[in-house]
């Protein structure tokens, strides 16, 4: 903000390389915190909402993506709450696709809980969106009626079966749930691997408040791996997404199988990538209270130069690694903000 108008206009289009040397080239962005399910882990039952007023409309959710791109943005997700509920959200995923058709950016994705899919899944096809995310904990009705509060499988398996039949590819990701899903991840797999998509299994993380413990939740992903191993055979792939994911191929069903452990490996050395909020809140590592409001200088000129400068200060502060600790002394959230504000 204060260097000279040349220092200023260049921000606009330099790369973001954080004080540990790694470029940043992946995007989050949380389009809403709102919901239609209240997964258990993720949210309490009765979340209070940010106010519709605080959230960036949707253009200014596009100016804010697009001027990550000109500064090397190559992959965009689109998460939330869930992205599929905010209204009209088609019209930015429809606006953002403009960069897919330029070049500048390589890939539009999004996560999503899956429930409004059969509605959506072909526009997002339309729009170039060529893989998604969707979040399944459960293949059991009554199970996922209690780990969403009210969800209905159906739903989303139907969603699952319009985004395939739209041709997108879809991954699945289930969170790892002691004494919920556990014995269930193995057919979880061969039912995903089946139709020919990937499974990633994901460690609670402790972000807010639930209204429970997270000890009683907490399955280390290095005893799933274990008990896999005993029906399956896993062989470690070299592939990395420069996140947390590590990856193996089970020999007996040819898929893919990843593992996010946040708890149990540290993954910051090779992170490329920042998240924001849908009010505009930048944060560098989903592990640390770090912040940086975006929406002022976004808000304060029509022109991007001041946010561009925003953005560089705020990549300047990306901390090395996260905070995590879930243990007994420490049954409290380590990151006070819910996910779903961050999007995951
Ligand atoms: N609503 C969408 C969905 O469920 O896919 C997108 C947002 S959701 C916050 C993104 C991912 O975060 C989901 O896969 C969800 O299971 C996961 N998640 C939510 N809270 C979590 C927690 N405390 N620890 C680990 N994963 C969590
Ligand atoms: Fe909603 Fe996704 Fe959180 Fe579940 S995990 S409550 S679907 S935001």
């Amino acid at each position: 903000m204060n260097g000279s108008p040349a220092t200023s206009r260049d921000a606009l289009s330099s790369a973001m390389t954080d004080p540990f040397g790694r470029t940043i080239s992946y995007l989050r962005v949380s389009v809403t915190d709102r919901c239609d399910l209240r997964c258990f882990y993720c949210m309490s039952e009765d979340m209070t909402f940010l106010p519709k007023a605080d959230l960036l409309t949707l253009e200014e959710l596009d100016r804010l993506c697009s001027a990550f791109i000109a500064k090397g943005v190559k992959k965009l997700r689109l998460t939330g709450g869930e992205p599929l509920v905010r209204r009209n959200v088609m019209s930015l995923v429809r606006s953002l696709s403009r960069h897919l058709v330029s070049g500048a950016l390589g890939e539009l994705t999004l996560t999503t809980n899956g429930t409004q899919l059969a509605k959506q899944a072909q526009e997002l096809a339309d729009c170039g969106v060529r893989r998604i995310n969707v979040s399944l904990d459960t293949l059991d009705p009554r199970k996922f009626r209690e780990i969403t509060r009210w969800g209905e499988i159906d739903k989303v398996l139907e969603g699952i079966e319009a985004a395939r039949a739209a041709g997108l590819a879809v991954k699945i990701n289930a969170v790892a749930l002691k004494n919920l899903n556990e014995d269930e991840l193995p057919d979880l797999l061969r039912w995903a691997h089946g139709k020919g998509m990937g499974l990633t299994l994901i460690e609670v993380m402790p972000m807010g408040e639930i209204g429970s413990g997270r000890i009683d939740q907490y399955l280390p992903l290095s005893l799933v791996r274990a008990r896999l191993a005993q029906q399956f055979t896993l062989t470690d792939l070299a592939e990395s997404t420069g996140g947390p994911a590590r990856y193996v191929g089970v020999a007996e069903t040819g898929g893919k199988l990843g593992f996010i452990t946040p708890m149990t490996h540290n993954f910051c050395e090779s992170c490329n990538r920042v998240r924001i909020t849908c009010t505009g809140t930048l944060h560098t590592c989903l592990g640390h209270e770090d912040a940086s409001d975006l929406r002022k200088p976004l808000r304060a000129s029509d022109d991007d130069t001041l946010l561009a400068a925003s953005i560089d200060r705020a990549i300047g502060l990306k901390p090395k690694g996260h905070d995590f600790i879930i243990d007994r002394r420490h049954d409290r959230p380590s990151v006070s903000r819910h996910m779903s504000v961050t999007g995951g």
